[in-house]
Formats: C-alpha cells, sequence, structure tokens
C-alpha cells in the first residue's frame, strides 16, 4: 500500500475537468472519488440546443496526452478546423488560416462526447469511485465535512482528507468559500448571451467547406459554426441579451427575414422549419465571467477549472485552461514530491496571473470575432504577423497561436503581444518620420528649382 493509497480525496463534480483531474489523481494511486449531482451523461439524451461544440487546443491536448487519450480524441471525437471562414454580408468568403507555417488547427469536439470519453477512461480505475446523483450542498471547512443530497439520501456526509472543487460556473464549493475572510470573489454576466442552432448533415452541406470555423461577423453580433464528426454543423448565435426576445417571440416571418437578412447563405442551407422551431424553442443563455482569490481554503480545499475562473467563451479555452489546471497540478506534484497540502498552497500563487490574463483576452476575442476580422486593418495586421513570423519564427508568434497552439503562460501571451504591439506602433512611426522628411525635401528642392 502507498502512502497515496492511503490519501482520500473528493473530486466535486464530473464535468471535462472533474473528470480529467479524478483520472490524474488516480494514475497517481490516490483513493479518489468524484461526485456527480447529475445521473450519468452517457446514458441521457442531449437536448439539441445544449450540446456545445468545444475549441480543444494544445493545452487540452497536452494534458490529455498524460492519460493517453489525446490520439483517440483527435481520431475519434474531433474534426479539424485549420482556419476562420469568414462570411461577408455581401455573400463574400474568405479564410484565415490559423497558422501560416505548419497548417496548425484547432480541433472542434462535442463537449458530451469528450466527457463521457473522460468518464469511461475514469471507471478503469480500481482506486475510483463513481457517484452520479450526488449533489454537493454544504461544508464544514474545519472538520472537512462534506453533505451531499442523494436519492436515497437528504443529507450523506463523508470526510475525504482533500477536496478539490470542479462543479463549474455556479460551484458550490466557491459558494461556501465565498463566506470566508479573506476569499476575494466577482463576476460578471456580460451583455451578450447565445443560442444554439444545430444545422444536420442531410442538408446541402457542401455550401459550408468543412475544417473552418465559420463566422458571420455582423458587428454587434455574430454567428459561428463548428464542424461535428457526423456532417452536422453546431451553430451559436451570440447577440445582446436584450435583443433576444425580439427575435425569439418574433412571428415566423420576422425570424426568417431576420436570418436572410443577415445569414443569407446560411439560412439557404437550413430548411425554414427546423430553423423555426430551434428558434422558437430555444433559449438564449447568459455569459459569465468569475474571478477569485485565492482557489483554495486551508490546505486541504482547492478549486480548479470553470469553479476557479470561468471566462467567456470566445477565444475557446475555457475547458482548455481547465485541463491545464491538471497539467499545472501534476507538475506541482512532482515538484512537492507529493506534498498535497504544500501543493493546494502554492497552486494559486503559481496559476493566478494566467488565468486571468486569458480572462481578459478572451473579452478581447468577442471584439475581434464579431466585428474586427471583418476589417481591413485586421486582416493587415495579420499578413504582417505572418510575414514577421515566417521571418522569426522562434520570436515572433501572433497571439492567437501563441494562445491556441503552444504552452506559454498566458500572461506571457499577453505581454509579448503587449510588446509586438509596441514594436509595430514604433515602426509605423518611423516610416510616418521617414515618408515626412522625404516629403519635406522633394517638396523644398521643387520650390528652390522653381525660384531658380
Ligand atoms: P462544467 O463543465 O460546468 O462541469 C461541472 C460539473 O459539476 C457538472 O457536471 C455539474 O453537473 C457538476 N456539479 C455542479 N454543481 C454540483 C454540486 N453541487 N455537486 C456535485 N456536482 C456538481 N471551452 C473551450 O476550451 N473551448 C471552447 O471552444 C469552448 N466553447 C464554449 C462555448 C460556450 C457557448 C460555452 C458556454 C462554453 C465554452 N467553453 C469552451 C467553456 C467550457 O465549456 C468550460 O470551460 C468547461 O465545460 C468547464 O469544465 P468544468 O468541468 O470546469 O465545468
Amino acid at each position: 500500500m502507498t502512502f497515496q493509497s492511503r490519501i482520500k480525496i473528493a473530486i466535486i463534480g464530473a464535468g471535462p475537468v472533474g473528470s480529467l483531474c479524478a483520472c490524474f489523481m488516480a494514475e497517481y494511486g490516490y483513493d479518489v472519488t468524484v461526485y456527480e449531482s447529475r445521473t450519468d451523461i452517457r446514458h441521457t439524451e442531449t437536448t439539441i440546443g445544449r450540446s456545445i461544440n468545444m475549441a480543444l487546443s494544445e493545452r487540452g491536448i497536452n494534458a490529455l496526452q498524460f492519460i493517453n487519450l489525446d490520439n483517440i480524441v483527435i481520431d475519434e471525437l474531433a474534426e479539424p478546423m485549420y482556419g476562420r471562414m469568414i462570411h461577408s454580408i455581401d455573400g463574400r468568403k474568405y479564410n484565415i488560416l490559423y497558422d501560416i507555417l505548419e497548417n496548425k488547427c484547432l480541433y472542434s469536439v462535442n463537449r458530451n462526447d469528450l466527457n463521457a470519453v473522460l468518464l469511461t477512461k475514469l471507471e478503469k480505475y480500481q482506486n475510483v469511485k463513481l457517484n452520479f446523483s450526488h449533489k454537493l450542498v454544504d461544508i464544514d471547512f474545519k472538520t472537512t465535512q462534506l453533505t451531499f443530497e442523494t436519492l436515497e439520501n437528504p443529507q450523506k456526509i463523508v470526510k475525504p482528507d482533500i477536496v478539490i472543487g470542479c462543479d463549474g460556473a455556479y460551484s458550490t464549493v466557491r459558494k461556501n468559500m465565498i463566506r470566508l475572510p479573506m476569499f476575494n470573489y466577482s463576476q460578471m454576466y456580460i451583455d451578450h448571451g447565445y443560442l444554439e442552432i444545430n444545422l444536420p448533415s442531410n442538408l446541402n452541406k457542401d455550401i459550408l467547406s468543412a475544417h473552418y470555423l465559420h463566422i458571420w461577423p455582423r458587428g454587434t453580433f455574430m454567428l459561428i459554426a463548428l464542424p461535428n464528426k457526423d456532417k452536422s454543423w453546431t451553430c451559436t448565435l451570440f447577440m445582446p441579451m436584450d435583443k433576444f426576445p425580439l427575435l425569439l417571440e418574433s412571428e415566423t416571418e420576422n425570424i426568417l427575414s431576420f436570418f436572410y437578412k443577415h445569414f443569407k447563405d446560411f439560412t439557404n442551407l437550413i430548411h425554414p422549419k427546423y430553423l423555426i422551431d430551434q428558434v422558437k424553442n430555444g433559449k438564449a443563455r447568459t455569459l459569465i465571467s468569475i474571478k477569485c482569490n485565492p482557489y483554495h481554503v486551508n490546505d486541504n480545499f482547492l478549486l480548479i477549472g470553470d469553479a476557479a475562473h470561468a471566462i467567456v467563451p470566445f477565444y475557446g479555452q475555457g475547458m482548455n485552461a481547465g485541463f491545464e489546471d491538471c497539467t499545472l497540478l501534476n507538475l506541482l506534484l512532482n515538484e512537492y514530491e507529493h506534498d498535497l497540502n504544500t501543493v493546494i498552497k502554492m497552486f494559486t500563487s503559481r496559476r493566478i496571473h494566467d488565468t486571468e490574463a486569458i480572462s481578459d483576452l478572451a473579452f478581447y476575442n468577442y471584439t475581434e470575432m464579431r466585428d474586427l476580422v471583418a476589417r481591413k486593418s485586421f486582416l493587415w495586421r495579420k499578413k504582417i504577423d505572418n510575414i514577421l513570423q515566417k521571418w522569426f519564427p522562434q520570436t515572433w508568434i501572433p497571439l492567437h497561436s501563441s494562445v491556441s497552439f503552444t504552452t506559454i503562460g498566458y500572461k506571457q501571451c499577453q505581454l509579448n503581444n503587449q510588446c509586438q504591439n509596441k514594436i509595430l506602433f514604433l515602426v509605423l512611426i518611423l516610416f510616418a518620420t521617414m515618408f515626412g522628411i522625404a516629403m519635406y525635401f522633394i517638396v523644398m528642392s521643387t520650390s528652390t528649382t522653381i525660384s531658380a
């Protein structure tokens, strides 16, 4: 019996991050019990409009590698996306590749499918117990006592040694932490929300070119479409929340004319009745951004994933960042030789600058996706970035590439981008000054010639 097997770890939440974290802990031989409030998603049908496709990128893949799931996920669940395909309002289309050097891609994965694969992996560990329909309702931080509501027992009590809260953006673990002194917390609902629309595979599928993330940027709102393995598309309309009732409660003709006006080529792909049904029966969902500090209480309660740092989805990094939390935990376990209490205390200071940076970058990317990608200045900047990246592949890594295709800390990615912006600004000033001086001498020499 190893010392790890005597340490009881409770993981709250069997979403993607909780399941992965439990696998990591199980690999090391800890005694892991996972508590999930819902029933097993593998036996529950997904409701249309609640599927959520996610862009899996380097940080997520890197974490999956530790439990040898990276290739399985990429080969069996994922569709590659090599760039953005922009659909202009006038019907023009153009692509913006993510990576011109090595043609790297993001992977479109259905959240439930990925979660299911992780749960199946988790079940195979002898040292893991998986409890569904166990809703955490209360915590006593002094005694490490957790109270769960289950189908049979309204007050099931357990006492683990370590608790890792992976219970998502509306975390109960975090709600209990908020009451404690010196625990800082902030949340912000953004003005925009989203509505999911499914584009089935059997309808004119060839019009949307595969292997791209399609975007219809319309200034204050946008539609995006991510490919699925079965050739269907998961589309999401992002729009100010106060505009949704006008659309969802509209007459059929008004809904259709909205889609025809703003997303004509998309609307031609979908049967009008199917579109109308989804819009009328759909629900606009809110988007929340959450920050807290620290991520731990005492030396035995820790928050990771959305429970610690839910971000808006526009950089496609929420789950990737949660998976990277698991990678950091792994690193710290090795660095502190499995002294879990020290690992938990060190986690916040090693992670918080990066998670706050990606939270800010995710806000910025919404403006980029719904507005900037349609502007000439953005496309010029992209061209300059591509040229500089070709010339200096080791030093000039554009922001999107460093966030999506490397494991450079998010904070460092943000700082590098600020530095690149300054360099480009200075070069622009230099060119403008040189141009000004040249013009001055040309004008002066012309006027001297005329007066002579
Ligand atoms: P969750 O997925 O929320 O899982 C939490 C789990 O805890 C759930 O199973 C829940 O049932 C359980 N739970 C909750 N309360 C309790 C309780 N009291 N007791 C027991 N169990 C409990 N991320 C990306 O990386 N790429 C993307 O492209 C991307 N796109 C997104 C698009 C949209 C529209 C949205 C909304 C999000 C997107 N994300 C994306 C973010 C991603 O979905 C989340 O970051 C990810 O799901 C977080 O995983 P998690 O396990 O931390 O939390």
